[in-house]
C-alpha cells in the first residue's frame, strides 16, 4: 500500500470541503484563481524553511477591520525578516479589498503570506530571489454571546518558542506543539510562561484581572504585538477601566480573579478553567464582560461610519 496515501486522502477531503464552500478565489503572486488550482513550487522556502511571515485580518461585514494596524505589522515582520516588502501598501489595500469582495461571507478572515520566494535550498538568502505572495479568505465565526458566555479552558505551558515572537512568522512549530498539548489535556489553549513570567497564548495574548485591574504583558520580543490586544488596552483606558502593561507570573495568573484572551478571530474570549480549576467562579467575570460589550460596540459604531 501507498505509505502516502494517508496524507493524500487527507488532502483530498481538504480540497472537498473547500469545494463544498464552492471553492473559493484566493490570491498568488498577481492573480486570484481558485484555492484547488493554487500551486507554489516545493522549493519555496516557506516550505523548505518556514522562512515566511503572515498576518490575520478580520473582515466585518466586508470592511477590513483595523486594516492599517495590520499593514504596519506586515512591514515590521517583513523588516525583521529582511524580505523585500512586495507591493506599496495602495497595492496591498487593493488586492485585499478585491478578495474580500470575490469572496461570499460578510465576515471573513484574510490570511495573507510572503515567503522569501523560491531557489535552491541553501540557508543563505538567495540572490534575485522573487518574494511568494499568498492570500486566502475564510469565513469568520465571530465571538457570539454563548461561545463568550462558555469561555474556554486554558493550561499553563513551559514557552519553548524562539527570541523573536514579536516577528509574525510560519515557522509555528513550538505554538503547533504547544496548542496540540492543551487539546490533549482537554483545554483549548496554552497560556505560556517564559523565566516565571506570563507571556501570552499559542495564538493570543492575556489579559488578568486583579482588584479590579487589568494588566496583560507589556509588548516585547516575547510576545506578538497582538492587534486585538492593542485595541482592547486603547478601549479600557478610553472607557475608564484602567488597563496596566506590566509582567505577572504563573503564580498571579492562577490567582487572578478573571482572565481573558484576545486574537483577531476569538476577539475577546474568556478564560473559565485554568490548569483544571475555576477562574473566579467559572464564569465570565464583570469587567470581562464590560470588557466585550465596549469591544462590540466599538464594532457597531465603526459599522455606522462605514454605513
Ligand atoms: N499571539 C500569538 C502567538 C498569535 O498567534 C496571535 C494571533 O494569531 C495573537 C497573539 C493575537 O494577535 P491578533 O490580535 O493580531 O490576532
Amino acid at each position: 500500500m501507498d505509505p502516502n496515501r494517508g496524507q493524500y486522502q487527507t488532502i483530498v477531503s481538504i480540497i472537498d470541503d473547500q469545494k463544498l464552500m464552492s471553492d473559493p478565489l484566493v490570491y498568488l503572486n498577481g492573480d486570484f484563481l481558485p484555492l484547488t488550482e493554487a500551486k507554489i513550487p516545493v522549493l519555496d522556502r516557506g516550505f523548505i524553511f518556514g522562512d515566511s511571515i503572515y498576518e490575520v485580518i478580520p473582515v466585518y461585514g466586508k470592511r477590513l477591520f483595523r486594516l492599517d494596524e495590520h499593514l504596519d505589522r506586515l512591514n515590521n515582520s517583513l523588516e525583521a525578516t529582511r524580505i523585500p516588502n512586495p507591493y506599496p501598501e495602495s497595492e496591498w489595500k487593493k488586492i485585499l479589498s478585491q478578495l474580500v469582495m470575490k469572496n461570499e461571507a460578510e465576515d471573513q478572515s484574510i490570511y495573507l503570506q510572503v515567503t522569501r520566494g523560491v531557489a535552491k535550498r541553501d540557508h543563505a538568502f538567495p540572490e534575485h530571489v522573487v518574494p511568494t505572495v499568498f492570500l486566502m479568505s475564510n469565513p469568520l465565526v465571530v465571538t457570539s454571546e454563548e461561545m463568550f458566555n462558555k469561555g474556554i479552558s486554558a493550561i499553563t505551558l513551559d514557552d519553548i518558542r524562539w527570541r523573536y515572537c514579536n516577528i509574525k512568522a510560519t515557522t509555528l512549530l513550538p505554538n503547533v506543539l504547544l496548542r496540540q498539548t492543551a487539546l490533549d489535556e482537554g483545554a483549548q489553549e496554552a497560556i505560556l510562561i517564559r523565566g516565571g513570567e506570563v507571556t501570552e497564548g499559542s495564538a493570543s495574548n492575556i489579559f488578568i484581572v486583579i482588584d479590579g485591574h487589568i494588566q496583560t504583558p507589556p509588548k516585547s520580543a516575547r510576545l506578538l504585538p497582538g492587534i486585538t490586544r492593542d485595541l482592547v488596552v486603547e478601549l479600557a483606558n478610553q472607557n475608564g477601566l484602567t488597563c496596566v502593561e506590566a509582567n505577572f507570573s504563573g503564580t498571579e495568573l492562577e490567582a487572578a480573579d478573571e482572565v481573558w484572551i484576545t486574537s483577531s478571530t476569538k476577539e475577546i474570549m474568556p478564560v473559565v478553567m485554568l490548569n483544571d480549576e475555576p477562574v473566579g467562579d467559572g464564569t465570565p467575570g464583570t469587567i470581562t464582560r464590560q470588557m466585550y460589550q465596549i469591544f462590540q460596540s466599538y464594532k457597531t459604531e465603526l459599522k455606522k461610519e462605514y454605513d
